[in-house]
């Protein structure tokens, strides 16, 4: 077996795989990805999967308009299913400027060919009839989005890779990383040790140990992220179609259906980071501890807005731990102070952007150049440290901020 390539990717979430899938897609299939455990044993296992084309930067919507385009052309490739649910999304609207600033994104949508609309009050109650409008402007409606299962798209990406000529290897984490010579990289896995001319860390919060051992100082740890799920609401197994996904910036909040239950993922305002002081070795696939507590003001919100929310019984609460760069923005493309070291991680909505910025970065990497431009997740935006003390403020202010738009004061 070979164990020299052009490029060698660090974890098989689904951002790794994207990055496989859209390099093998550009004729670079001369590489191999690997992966500590087993695919999408990070964060991607426990995600939602949730796709919306109205991110918390206008400007990274071409990022989620390619991701969904992206996985759903690996599940044609493959006919592994990425189970897409088309049920459009609502932003609510509790205050005029909410609205307002809503409207100004309609020509960016228009642009690109992506729908989108802002609608009224009584709008938002038809097309989600469990949503109780006292106080609510409106919403902006999307509904081109929907909800994946992240395995499924993972999968789906790596095999379309696969079949393309692109290799895996599972059970295999790197230890070492450091460049020998110019256009060459050793990567020491516990399996043997792998040569390439390009390395792609997209290892996730571990990708700041990774990078730690090359001298850079990358602002990647990891929150505590909840998410609830309930029993089923009698409402929605008597209705014939699944409701859209409400995002509500007053809780901060998302409460999309899950079969006949509502699952709801919450923005804490005051949120609790996670192994700040490098992730426990020992760590594999398991979910956190929960803490129903810090989740109560809440759930008041969610089950005001959403009263069946409040009716129902709980069934689950999945704490996972997610990635939370100091902005928000994931780091996608170079470090340009390593030849041939690039990175696709710090990404806290992977599913939503993960297949367009694989795809971002793969151009990048093949062409020179970047498809155009997105200061917003080059990572060059970091180079210069920041103290830890810093990074973790940054963090928490951004993560409470949730669905606001930046735009909007709160
Ligand atoms: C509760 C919860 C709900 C979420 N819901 C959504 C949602 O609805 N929509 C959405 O867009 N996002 C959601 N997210 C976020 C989403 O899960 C992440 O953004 C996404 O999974 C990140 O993908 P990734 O590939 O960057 O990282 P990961 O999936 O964490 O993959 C990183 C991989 O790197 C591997 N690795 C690490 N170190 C090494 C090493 N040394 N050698 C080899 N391999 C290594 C790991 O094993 C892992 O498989 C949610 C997160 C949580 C916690």
């Amino acid at each position: 077996m070979r164990n020299d390539a052009k490029v060698a990717i660090v974890g098989g979430g689904i951002v790794g795989c994207a990055v496989l899938y859209a390099l093998a897609k550009r004729g670079w299939t001369d590489a191999v990805l690997l992966e500590r455990l087993e695919l999408t044993a990070g964060s991607t296992w426990h995600a939602a999967g949730n796709i919306t084309h109205f991110g918390h930067y206008a400007e990274i919507t071409r990022l989620y308009v390619d991701s969904l385009k992206t996985y759903q052309q690996a599940e044609a490739q493959t006919g592994q299913s990425i189970g897409f649910h088309p049920t459009g999304s609502l932003r609510l609207a509790t205050s005029a400027a909410e609205l307002e600033a809503y409207k100004t994104l309609e020509p960016l949508y228009e642009k690109l060919g992506v729908p989108y609309n802002v609608v009224d009050a009584d709008e938002v109650e038809r097309l989600h009839p469990l949503v109780n409008t006292d106080g609510l402007f409106g919403a902006a409606h999307t509904p081109a989005d929907g909800h994946v299962d992240a395995s499924g798209a993972t999968h789906a990406l790596a095999k379309a890779a696969r079949a393309m000529g692109a290799d895996i290897r599972r059970q295999c984490p790197v230890t070492h990383i450091r460049q020998i010579a110019n256009q060459c990289w050793q990567l020491v896995t516990e399996t043997g040790t792998h040569y390439a001319e390009h390395v792609v860390l997209a290892a996730s919060f571990w990708t700041r140990e990774l990078a730690l051992q090359l001298g850079l100082d990358l602002p990647l740890y990891a929150f505590e992220h909840h998410e609830v799920i309930t029993d089923d609401v009698p409402e929605l197994k008597a209705m014939d179609r699944e409701v859209p996904t409400i995002r509500d910036p007053a809780a901060p909040a998302n409460t999309r259906q899950e079969r006949h239950s509502l699952l709801c993922g919450v923005y804490e305002t005051d949120p609790v980071l996670w192994a700040t002081d490098g992730i426990p070795k020992a760590f594999g696939q398991e979910l956190l501890v929960p803490d129903m507590d810090r989740l109560e003001n809440h759930l008041i919100h969610v089950m005001a807005r959403i009263p069946a929310f409040g009716a129902s019984g709980i069934k689950a609460v999945n704490n996972g731990p997610l990635c939370f760069p100091p902005d928000g923005c994931p780091l996608v493309g170079p470090v340009l102070s390593h030849a041939g070291l690039w990175l696709a991680a710090g990404f806290p909505v992977g599913i939503g952007t993960g297949g367009g910025a694989g795809k971002y970065l793969a151009d990048w990497m093949v062409d020179g150049k970047p498809p155009y431009s997105l200061p917003l997740i080059n990572p060059a935006r970091f180079a210069t440290s920041m103290s830890a003390e810093d990074c973790f403020a940054q963090m928490k202010r951004t993560y409470a901020r949730g669905y606001v738009m930046p735009t909007i004061t709160r």
